[in-house]
């Protein structure tokens, strides 16, 4: 009943746009699109999304099946095999609630999961856990709108998608009746790492093993991790930086000999990092809410094209919302903000990516990333979705460490728009902003601001900022940008300073860190980590 010729849109044209199906290619006005859609679904004609491998075109998976593996064999990422499109009216969006968005916007990737198995997993993730019933609140403050996606259990938007992917990840077992226990590799730059801790504590059938660069994470980031309860969890500090632990956790998922033995033993690996696909999908929601909050405040109209300004390490959360604008959501520019590791932003300038430079320690460490994986997923989709293009440019960035795009795939990135900030301006912007509304940032979510104000603020757009952590995550940064004086407290004593200034109330996430036992104390070499794998699996 499917058409397997349905194939990709090219929406760029912004006139009609083209679809191949059953080898007849129809020729659709772009506002006639919806419509056209319609009918199809309605005839059942539409074709579910399969997901494949950005370095080849093999076996198409199932999304279950895509969730599992976590990371393709040849070592490329799942990409949907098309964008679909979200269909509901601006009047239906404006009446849901954070889960009911969640529902709308999963579904259409999620298709071979049944309409019960995943409004179970999004009753069981966006729950009362997040200190927020509105799950993801939009904050106005000094003219410009925050989403504050940092009011889960770990206080950083890592919690949106690692709150639901254990869930997804159990029901895809299930259904693919899966005899092998789930080991998750997770390599952090430090808010991964708790969130998938926490998401995957105590879940039978899983463990967890984290790797963190020692010097490259904060303070309580490294408290939250190593202090994680749970039988199935390990925690390793590793003598490197986030790159060294992520390239290493690759190739761990590509050494073959080590994945045999060890299901042999009854292990499979799978990745809660946003190379996985089931990281990804979750997050898209998150900017189709945004929009619906923005309408149902009456601050914009329906179809009102808005800016979202996102501080970037991996390329997963502006990824999401590249994925959310192909699927018809109203966005005019994706700010893509990086810290003082701006190879983004010299990418998006140049059309080269170029990742020998300096790694540098930054206030904003979940960000301090050369390697940004998910970037491949978009190279995938400006290059036609020609995986033999995607695979060419990967392998030039293990060998060479860089990569130049065509000019035509370059004029495909128009929508999108880079910056960055230093570590000075980063301080300022979160003074800036404390002074003139009284509203306290973080160091990432400041980054994303200095850009936005640089670039941006002249124009009329209407612009959401993503606000990716609490201020309470990355204490020591955030009080002495507001007073110097306070860089001679303690952990403890800048926990109640913040309090102070900010008003905010202390979440439970940090109040628990007072108390919290250490249980993880492992440290090994970048060389050791398979090593440290096989023993944790006994
Ligand atoms: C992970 C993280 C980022 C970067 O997100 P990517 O998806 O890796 O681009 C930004 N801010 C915070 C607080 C994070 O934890």
């Amino acid at each position: 009943m499917f058409l397997p010729g349905y194939s990709t849109i090219d929406r760029r044209s912004r006139v009609a746009v083209k679809y191949d199906i059953n080898g007849l290619n129809w020729l659709v006005r772009v506002d006639l699109c919806t419509i056209f859609m319609q009918i199809l679904i309605k005839k059942g004609k539409i074709m579910n999304v399969t997901y494949q491998s950005t370095r080849s075109n093999g076996k198409k998976l199932t999304a279950s099946q895509a969730i599992l593996q976590g990371i393709a064999l040849d070592g490329g990422l799942f990409v949907p095999d098309h964008i679909p499109l979200f269909l509901r009216s601006f009047s239906d969006l404006k009446a849901m609630s954070y889960q009911q968005v969640a529902f709308e916007v999963m579904k259409l990737y999620l298709s071979d999961f049944s309409e019960a198995e995943l409004k179970g997993c999004i009753e069981k993730a966006y729950d009362g856990k997040f200190s927020d019933p509105a799950i993801a609140p939009l904050k106005e403050a000094g003219g410009v709108y925050y989403l504050e996606l940092f009011h889960g259990k770990t206080i950083a938007f890592k919690d949106m998608a690692l709150s639901i992917l254990p869930h997804l990840m159990s029901v895809s077992a299930k259904k693919n009746d899966l005899q092998e226990e789930i080991v998750i590799l997770t390599a952090t730059s430090g808010d991964t790492g708790k969130a998938a801790l926490a998401g995957f504590a105590s879940v039978p059938g899983i463990k967890i093993i984290v790797f963190y660069p020692k010097d490259g994470v904060s303070l309580i980031q490294e408290r939250q991790m190593v202090t994680q309860t749970g039988d199935n969890t390990h925690v390793v500090a590793i003598k490197g930086n986030f790159d060294d632990a992520q390239t290493a956790v690759k190739h761990i998922f590509g050494n073959e000999g080590m994945r045999k033995r060890l299901r042999e033993r009854g292990y499979i690996f799978s990745s809660a990092n946003s190379i996985n696909i089931g990281r990804l999908i979750p997050q898209i929601t998150y900017y189709f809410y945004a929009y619906c909050e923005l309408l149902r405040r009456g601050k914009i109209s329906a179809g009102e094209k808005i800016n979202f300004a996102v501080p970037t390490g991996n390329f997963g959360n502006i990824l999401a919302a590249y994925y959310a604008k192909e699927m018809g959501l109203p966005i005019e520019k994706l700010v893509c903000a990086s810290n003082e590791n701006k190879v983004l932003y010299d990418f998006f300038q140049s059309g080269i990516y170029d990742k020998n430079r300096d790694f540098v320690l930054t206030s904003s460490p979940s960000m301090d990333i050369l390697v940004s994986s998910n970037l491949e997923r978009l190279i995938y989709h400006i290059a036609d979705n020609d995986p033999e293009k995607c695979k060419d440019l990967m392998q030039n960035l293990t060998k060479e460490g860089q990569y130049a795009i065509t000019s035509l795939m370059k004029e495909k990135l128009k929508d999108f728009a880079g910056g960055f900030a230093s570590e000075a301006d980063t301080v300022n912007a979160i003074k800036r902003v404390y002074e003139k509304s009284g509203y306290v940032i973080d160091p990432h979510t400041a980054v994303a601001d200095f850009v936005y104000q640089k670039h941006f603020a002249l124009d009329n757009t209407k612009t959401v900022i993503v606000s990716t952590a609490s201020p309470y995550k990355f204490l020591k940064s955030v009080v002495t940008a507001l007073e110097k004086e306070s860089a001679e407290l303690d952990e403890f004593a800048l926990i109640d300073r913040l309090n102070h200034l900010s008003k905010i109330k202390i979440p439970a996430a940090i109040e628990e860190l007072k108390t919290a036992a250490i249980r993880h104390k492992t440290v090994c070499e970048i060389e050791d980590m398979p090593r440290v794998v096989e023993d944790f699996l006994g």
